[in-house]
């Protein structure tokens, strides 16, 4: 299936140009504390993220946007059924695939099977602009799945999903990012986008925190659920997962591995299970 052109020859280059501007802003305004040096980061979390590239480049977008397209012709899906048509049918699909990827987040944490994939994602010790390629290849994978069933459901039209990706691909860069915005202009993008502040909530060691802030493009979703969590300060957050802080044990062979072994309950190595009490504070902690 050939995608539109403007994924290869627009996006891509815009895309990169996004995270060179990201790596600049967060090395010249850093949010968090940074324990590792970048170079080792950087090059961990792009050479990890290879396999789940291709996957994303060679089957997460083309299966997806056949499927979508198969059903515009058939005139299969919620969309097509009220007769939306040109720029609302697009608003409400991009809309509605992000209310989707809320539920999606939501299950690669709930659902043991998905975390297993979805882990190694959230075993970075630092959270930077690089952890936003820490993907394991086995989640870009089940994301086929999901996306082509949200398609076809909804009738998402197959240019809204491209475009749809594109923005989800940036926001997902500026969010990981260790950039420190001046806090009152985040607040603000924060009454409509997630932000670095809210996504390094999501990112605590944690696990009631982490299990907060699933939104990726629009933060609405997670007030929608009362899952948001804006009290934490970035100083007081630890980034990771409870039982894997070692990093020796965190190389790019034993990631790959990772979701295949038995996966630890959310303790401490010490045994301790990380916990403290939500400020309940509805405005975004500096
Ligand atoms: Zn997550």
């Amino acid at each position: 299936m050939k995608l539109p052109p403007l994924l290869d020859s627009i996006a891509n280059p815009v895309l990169v140009a996004l995270v060179a501007v990201l790596l600049l802003l967060q090395w010249r305004f850093p949010l968090r504390h940074q324990h590792f040096t970048l170079l080792r980061r950087l090059v961990r979390n792009y050479v990890l993220s290879i396999p789940g590239f291709v996957i994303v480049r060679m089957a997460m977008l083309p299966i997806p946007f056949a499927v979508a397209l198969w059903a515009q012709h058939q005139h299969i899906g919620l969309l097509n059924w009220l007769g939306l048509h040109g720029w609302i049918a697009s608003i409400a699909g991009f809309v509605l695939l992000d209310y989707c990827y809320w539920w999606w987040h939501w299950a690669n944490h709930m659902f043991p099977f998905f975390w297993r994939f979805h882990n190694v994602h959230h075993t970075d010790l630092d959270m930077d602009v690089t952890t936003a390629a820490r993907f394991h290849f086995g989640e870009m994978f089940f994301s086929i799945g999901f996306l082509s069933l949200v398609l076809v459901v909804f009738g998402i039209v197959p240019l809204t999903f491209i475009v749809f990706f594109i923005v989800l691909e940036a926001a997902v860069c500026f969010h990981h990012s260790n950039w420190r915005l001046p806090i009152d202009i985040e607040r603000i993008l924060n009454w409509v986008i997630v932000t670095p502040r809210m996504h390094g909530i999501h990112h605590s060691i944690v696990q009631r925190e982490t299990n907060s802030n699933w939104g990726t493009i629009f933060c609405w979703w997670d007030k929608l659920h009362r899952t948001l969590r804006r009290d934490i300060p970035q100083d007081a957050i630890t980034i990771g997962v409870a039982a894997y802080r070692d990093e020796r044990e965190l190389t790019l062979g034993k990631l790959l591995k990772l979701p295949f072994g038995k996966q630890r309950e959310w303790r401490l190595p010490d045994g301790d299970i990380p916990d403290r009490s939500p400020q309940g504070a509805n405005t975004l902690a500096e």
